[in-house]
């Protein structure tokens, strides 16, 4: 049977994996400790917080059709917030979603768990390289692991992960140079979040809000979302702009700038906070993402896909590794 290492356990990772795992012999290698990626959550103390993607979309059939069954088992659900649009000086106004806006239960990480159940994933997996083995038998991939080339060999490597990684992987020494470069480089933008953990709150007009701000992007209060725990948690994300002047910043700066932007957005003094954490996405999104579907190197059996590819969003990483699944099926 054809063996095939997927790096990433993000959606596209393991969408690929189930896609592919009745025709080849699937492993997936994911260098955190748990699936899912940027569809992420963190718990700390008893908050919790999403502090990756807020929610999704569905615009395509496939990828309705794809979702059906996890919405008739209750994993992902709408999340219908009351949105505001929040500019510093202006009068908020209200902002209507004419679309579902989707998230997974309890938490963000839930449809990736789900989906991770059946297929063989290695976490704490982090793969720093890949080398060409000549055959005989047959040519094939091994890959380097924790300082060490692991035991077995594969014959495809498909990489799930943002384009910077993806591409630092495919231009090591053993590996054909150039891959994934030349005309098609898109760039990758960074991201912080914020996440802020309150006893109380004071009465807020909204449970989530566009910003128009130099610094802030996004406010969301995660408790607002289904099936998450009731105390009062906030995610406020950052412009991406103006994550990448601050990407090399001290943490403490960047935390005390967001959180005076903050006070100014919202109008509304705060508490203190009972947690508080920062999270630095060096690769939240790429912008613009290449312009393929995904990357195919049938002689080398080397391939790509994920968000970096056609829209960095959920919807496009899901589309992505589908369409890549479509192709390699063929050749299985
Ligand atoms: C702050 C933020 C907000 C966002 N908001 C939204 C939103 O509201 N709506 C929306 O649709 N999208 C949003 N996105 C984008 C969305 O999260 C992504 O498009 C999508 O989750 C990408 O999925 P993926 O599987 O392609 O990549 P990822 O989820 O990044 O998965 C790649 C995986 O590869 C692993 N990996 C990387 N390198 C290696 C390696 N060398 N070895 C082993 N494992 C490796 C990573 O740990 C990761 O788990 C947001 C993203 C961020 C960061």
């Amino acid at each position: 049977m054809t063996r095939i290492a997927i790096i990433g356990a993000g959606l596209a990772g393991l969408h690929l994996a189930s896609r592919l795992q009745d025709k080849a012999d699937v492993t997936v290698f994911e260098k955190s400790r748990g699936v899912s990626g940027r569809l992420a959550t963190r718990r700390i103390d008893d908050y919790e917080f999403d502090h990756g993607a807020q929610f999704f979309t569905a615009r395509s059939d496939i990828f309705m059709r794809f979702l059906a069954p996890f919405i008739s088992s209750g994993v992902v659900q709408p999340w219908e917030p009351r949105v505001l649009t929040l500019a510093q000086g202006e009068k908020p106004y209200r902002r209507d979603w004419f679309e579902c806006h989707y998230v997974a239960v309890p938490a963000m990480t839930s449809l990736c768990k789900a989906m991770a159940a059946a297929l063989d994933i290695r976490l704490h997996a982090h793969v720093t390289g890949i080398s060409p083995c000549a055959g005989p038998p047959r040519n094939a991939w091994s890959l380097q692991s924790g300082g060490e080339t692991l035991p077995e060999l594969f014959d495809w490597v498909i990489s799930t992960a943002p384009l910077p990684q993806t591409r630092q992987l495919f231009q090591g020494p053993n590996a054909e140079p150039d891959i994934l470069s030349g005309d098609e480089q898109a760039d990758v933008l960074p991201c912080y979040t914020l996440m802020l953990g309150f006893e109380t709150l004071p009465s807020l007009p909204l449970e989530a809000a566009r910003v128009k701000h130099a610094s802030i992007d996004w406010i969301a209060l995660n408790h607002s979302r289904p099936g998450r725990s009731a105390l009062p948690a906030m995610v406020v994300q950052s412009t991406h702009a103006w994550a990448r002047q601050h990407v090399d910043s001290a943490e403490g700066q960047v935390r005390d700038d967001l959180l005076h932007d903050l006070a100014n957005v919202l109008a509304t003094p705060l508490p203190e906070p009972r947690v508080m954490a920062l999270h630095r996405w060096r690769f939240a999104k790429a912008e613009p993402p290449l312009d393929t579907t995904y990357f195919l190197d049938a002689d080398r059996q080397l391939a790509a896909c994920g968000d970096g590819f056609t829209e960095s969003r959920v919807e496009g990483a899901f589309l992505s590794a589908n369409a890549l699944a479509d192709a390699l099926v063929q050749r299985l």
